[in-house]
């Protein structure tokens, strides 16, 4: 075991240079944790859910006033709030590093992609446009609008920290909405860094911006809850394993309040007798072990033709062992550590029952890197014979499960034969297979891709799609329209008043 730098000093030089009070970093009951060391960070005051409601009461208050904002000056804001992200973007990454054990290059594409959603609602806030459409009453013109929908609750998970509260915010708040974000009790510091940015950002943009319009609850599941149950939140994004989703899904559609659930991705790859190996095996060693297996789209399930399976997966278990782990703040490191305890232990179980289930591991041990409080693991390949019951369950850590197949169309149904279908890939340098694949016959999941794998996802396509859910939809695309109330009007400006079809009423 090596000593790695203490994360400590570091994060709080970060938290004070992203404008986050010293003051509140002491004294309360929620640990903030460094994966990459064990140490705890800061101890942070929660947010009780009497204090969230009223935070979500004030939240309504200036979705008030923001609603009369016209939406190409709300946008002026979210270009602001992109301008602080650019200028903070390489310490917000690094803090992203600290919390949630990114290594750099990803830290800093998680805030690259919180930069490209501002952006991208910049120029929605100029677009958020209705159809008119044709009426049957004559002198009349019907038209549909889109209004602003009120609080918007946002539930984030602990892998994206940052990014999906972006991807709601943005939005939101071009479209006219006030936001209140329970992050992950994980990584509560990058969302006190993030909501520092957005106060520079309001401030600049001056009094337009009521306060309240974005607000942070600092807390666990309880304080996620009081988003869940308040009749002002009148959508909900939760992003997180389908057990929070379970929970969440049934209690908003009690009281009629949209929800968009982002969960749990058990996600396959097939790889084809005529796909390019060189480029199969970097995309698919990145989808599975970049972020130690912690994406939602991360690799878990590969599907190998029997023509090319020992070339290929000969070469996979020889990139296996040499990949680099460690301190995900040291150069040339591609894996850091897992979340938590937690974490670990699910990983060993999962791999104890693959070994029952006839699986052969390699990897998957302990990489002493850092304290005893830090877990890193080696990545674990696991060739097994069939899709036995742990291979079709998420397990959120860098396992894949390699499976040989004969013909396609038994791959692409093992591939679709699982609950948690959120992305899919196909390599292959054949037509009829690739388009096969992605067609209504083809993969069922929300994102199905041809010759890269299934993580890393733009912000301009609709992101998302887990299928038990029947498939939220966050970032590009018209996924704007889920953040806003569709109204249906029609003016007539003619002297008669033509009722339905065939209706008289004479008074
Ligand atoms: P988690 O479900 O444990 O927690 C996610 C969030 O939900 C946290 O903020 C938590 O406090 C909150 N929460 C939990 N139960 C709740 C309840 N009953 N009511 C209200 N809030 C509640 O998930 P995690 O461990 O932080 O993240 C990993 C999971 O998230 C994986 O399953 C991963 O696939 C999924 N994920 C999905 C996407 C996506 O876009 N589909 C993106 C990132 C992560």
């Amino acid at each position: 075991m090596t000593t790695l730098p203490s994360a400590i000093p570091q994060a709080h030089a970060l938290l004070s240079r992203l404008g986050v009070d010293a003051a509140i970093l002491d004294g309360g009951t929620l640990a903030a944790c460094s994966p990459v060391t064990g140490e705890v960070l800061a101890q942070l005051v929660e947010a009780t859910p009497e204090q969230a409601t009223a935070a979500i009461d004030a939240a309504h208050d200036a979705y008030l006033a923001w609603r009369k904002v016209p939406a190409p000056r709300r946008g002026e804001l979210v270009r602001l709030l992109g301008e602080e992200l650019r200028a903070a973007k390489a310490d917000l990454a690094d803090l992203v590093t600290l919390e949630a054990g990114k290594v750099v290059s990803e830290g800093l594409g998680e805030v690259q992609e919180m930069i490209d959603i501002c952006d991208y609602a910049v120029g929605l806030s100029r677009q958020l446009f209705g159809l008119t459409i044709a009426s049957e009453r004559p002198d009349h013109r019907m038209m549909e609008t889109w209004r602003p929908l009120g609080v918007v609750g946002v539930i984030s998970a602990f892998n994206f920290p940052v990014a999906v509260w972006s991807w709601n915010a943005a939005l939101a708040l071009v479209c006219g909405d006030a936001v209140v974000w329970k992050p992950s009790e994980k990584t509560p510091l990058v969302a006190l860094a993030t909501q520092a940015l957005f106060a520079r950002a309001a401030a600049r943009f001056g009094p337009d911006a009521p306060s309240g319009l974005s607000t942070l609850l600092i807390g666990g599941r309880d304080v996620g809850e009081a988003l869940v149950d308040h009749p002002k939140v009148p959508l909900v994004s939760a992003t997180g394993s389908t057990a929070m989703g379970r929970q969440v899904g049934p209690k908003l559609a009690a009281r009629f309040a949209r929800a968009l659930l982002e969960l749990g991705g058990n996600n396959a790859a097939i790889v084809a007798p005529s796909a390019d190996l060189d480029l199969t095996l970097r995309g698919v060693a990145f989808a599975a072990m970049g972020t130690a297996g912690q994406r939602c789209t991360s690799l878990r399930r590969l599907f190998v033709h029997e023509s090319v399976y020992d070339a290929f997966v000969g070469r996979l278990k020889i990139a296996y062992p040499n990949v680099p782990v460690g301190d995900p703040r040291a150069a040339g490191v591609l894996v850091g550590p897992l979340i938590d305890k937690a974490a670990y232990e699910a990983m060993q179980s999962a791999l104890t029952h693959a070994r029952a289930a006839g699986g052969r591991v390699v990897g998957g041990e302990r990489a002493r890197v850092a304290g005893p409080d830090a877990y890193y693991v080696a990545p674990a390949l696991v060739e097994i014979d069939a899709q036995a019951p742990i291979v079709r369950h998420e397990t959120f850590a860098p396992i894949l499960y390699v499976m040989k197949y004969a013909e396609l169309a038994d791959a692409i149904a093992a591939q679709n034969d699982v609950a948690q279908g959120l992305s899919s890939s196909i390599f292959t340098l054949d037509l009829r297979e690739a388009e096969l694949f992605v067609s209504g016959e083809g993969s069922d999941c929300g994102i199905a891709n041809v010759n890269i794998g299934p993580s890393g996802a733009e912000i301009g396509g609709a992101f998302g799609g887990e299928k038990e859910t029947g498939g939220g939809r966050e970032a590009g695309s018209d996924s704007w329209k889920t953040y806003m109330r569709r109204a249906t009007n029609t003016v007539n400006y003619g002297t008669t008043l033509p009722l339905a079809q065939g209706v008289t009423f004479d008074v």
